[in-house]
């Protein structure tokens, strides 16, 4: 008998393989006595040795798959295994105090991490992060429980972790690993975000069972549904052998779109952007018919790393995507960093209510410093496309007003250096803070655009976390509110002559865009993999049709109505 764990749909595919589990974060060890400290040493010597071999294979697959830059961090790494200060002073404690050598590391680096944590400088204090890393991996080893790094894993699978980070998804290595599932998130949470623009299946707020589950387990993933199929039966796997095979193929059929236009039936044009979150990913943008980038998510290039990223190391990212676009539109947004989103290196206060908190735009406009940096690298590369800047969580006019001052002077001082720039950038913002969307007719006279950040405007209308799965219920994207705010929004701004684009998940959600496209939305930014289904779903659509019916949707009561209005229309159409 096959079991059925359930989750949110956060990647669409299916996937048929064995799990491989990660292992949650491990509890401090215990303190124990030790009859023989010469053993615990050689053991401890023993597990440096493996960590050490483990890390040069990481190392080396590293610099492969993402650039020498980026195994530098395991250099360092190899680099402390070395270091007598950690090291001996681990050794000298199993001696004198006769105790286990994880125990005995572990006070040894707390110690360290502590006094390294409380240093201004910000070098030393990146290496706390370090000590914590190796620490982590040598327990490992010392407890005969390998650490996991996910681009080393080779063989055919399905991961079930806790959860993943950014970085960790961004590593997958995608011809091994088939979908990854995970016990929290949401589907608009940064992994499961990560998990559609790498294309790769995603099931996400499981639940504590999945991790009940031993590895080698054979599933089957039904991230169209949501559904884990554990132990399937004979049958089960023939019939997901067969959806699987008809979903490979319908999206082999969609490939033949990829050249065309977005058009609707009645010949209204709007454009179908991508989100990406990583230069690499502007392949599958291409690949996938992206009229353009609607959203870069500029924060990823400073995650996964342990300093921030210089400006000429931004001007070249922003540049290479630019050029790979080839004059095609390319919205890209200033830093948004906070929420979900952390930079270890920052050591930023912890805050309680972090989406709430020192945010995106907030945060660049308290480190101006930084925020400079990003805005002349992006100034910089102007020349190379067409490049539109957005700034993101946008509440009241004087941010966007700071921003665009901020802006302005970079400007200035790159064109007296002689530096060349683009003749005319265009300036828009996030709409995704409630105050911005109820206010844009006023923010609409001070910039050339919008893009509707779906994800938090939703969470912020309707108080919901985007991260708590307990209330992802309130998630509605065509509730009549969500659709009411994203009407005021096109409105106000066709007022001013003005474009709008939605950048958030809402954008490729199948039920919401015929309501979109009625509503006169200009451009559509979504998972570059779901680009062809909506051009393929909008071709069949007439825009005036359709505008006569949002007109409808927007004076209903309830976010079923809405759909139940929207499926019936559709099956009326075909
Ligand atoms: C959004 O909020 O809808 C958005 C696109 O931004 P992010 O998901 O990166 O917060
Ligand atoms: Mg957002």
């Amino acid at each position: 008998m096959s079991q059925i764990l359930s989750g949110i749909a956060a990647s669409p595919g299916y996937a048929i393989a064995s799990i491989v589990t990660l292992k949650p974060a491990r509890p401090a060890p215990l303190r124990e006595q030790v009859a023989d400290t010469h053993a615990e040493q050689a053991r401890l010597a023993a597990a440096i040795e493996q960590s050490r071999a483990e890390l040069r294979t990481i190392r080396q697959l590293t610099e492969q798959r993402l650039g020498a830059e980026k195994a530098e961090i395991f250099e360092g790494h190899l680099m402390l295994l070395e270091d007598p200060e950690l090291i001996d002073a681990t050794n000298e404690k199993i001696a004198e105090e006769a105790v286990n050598a994880e125990y005995a590391l572990h006070e040894v680096a707390g110690m360290f991490i502590a006094m390294l944590e409380s240093m201004e400088n910000e070098l030393l204090r990146e290496r706390a992060v370090d000590i914590r890393d190796i620490t982590a991996r040598v327990t490992s080893h010392l407890l005969g429980e390998p650490h996991q790094d996910l681009s080393t894993i080779t063989e055919t699978c399905i991961i079930a972790a806790e959860d993943l980070t950014p970085s960790d998804t961004a590593q997958l290595n995608l011809d091994a690993v088939q979908g990854f599932v995970t016990v929290v998130g949401s589907r608009t949470s940064h992994s499961a975000i990560m998990a559609r623009s790498l294309d790769v299946p995603a099931i996400v707020g499981i639940g504590e069972s999945l991790l009940d589950l031993p590895g080698g387990t054979l599933v089957v993933m039904d991230a169209m549904e949501g559904r884990l199929i554990v132990n399937p039966t004979d049958e089960e796997l023939a019939e997901y052998k067969a959806r699987k095979r008809k979903y490979d193929e319908r999206k082999a059929n969609l490939a033949r779109l990829k050249e065309l236009p977005t058009a609707s039936l009645d010949g209204a044009r709007v454009e179908l952007a991508a989100n990406i979150g990583r230069v690499e990913d502007v392949a599958k943008a291409i690949a996938n018919g992206a009229e353009g980038i609607g959203l870069f998510r500029t924060e990823f290039l400073y995650m996964g790393r342990d300093s921030l990223p210089s400006e000429e190391e931004q001007m070249h990212s922003y540049k290479a995507v630019l050029e790979k676009m080839e004059g095609k539109p390319v919205v890209i947004r200033t830093l948004d960093i906070g929420g979900d989103k952390e930079l270890p290196y920052l050591n930023l206060p912890k805050e309680s209510n972090p989406f709430l908190g020192l945010r995106a735009l907030r945060f660049c406009l308290k480190r101006e410093d930084l925020f400079r940096t990003q805005l002349r690298a992006l100034l910089r590369a102007s020349r190379f496309g067409n490049l539109k800047i957005m700034f993101p969580m946008i509440a009241v006019l004087d941010e966007l007003r700071e921003a665009k001052r901020v802006l302005a002077e970079e400007r200035a001082k790159l064109e007296s250096e002689g530096v060349e720039l683009a003749a005319r950038i265009e300036v828009g913002m996030m709409i995704e803070v409630p105050s911005a969307a109820v206010a844009a007719d006023l923010f609409a006279k001070e910039v050339d655009f919008f893009s509707i950040g779906t994800n938090d405007l939703i969470q912020y209308t309707m108080a919901a976390d985007r991260m708590n799965e307990s209330v992802a219920y309130l998630y509605q994207p065509c509730h009549p509110t969500i659709l009411r705010l994203v009407n005021m929004v096109i409105r106000a701004a066709e007022r001013e002559g003005k474009w709008v684009g939605m950048c958030g998940e809402m954008a490729g959600d199948p039920s919401a865009v015929p309501l979109l496209l009625g509503l006169g939305l200009h451009e559509f930014s979504m998972s570059a993999g779901s680009v062809l289904p909506t051009r393929e779903l909008i071709a069949g659509l007439s825009k005036h049709e359709w505008s006569r019916l949002a007109e409808q949707a927007l004076t209903m009561r309830t976010q079923e109505e809405v759909l139940h209005f929207v499926q019936h229309q559709l099956k009326g159409a075909n």
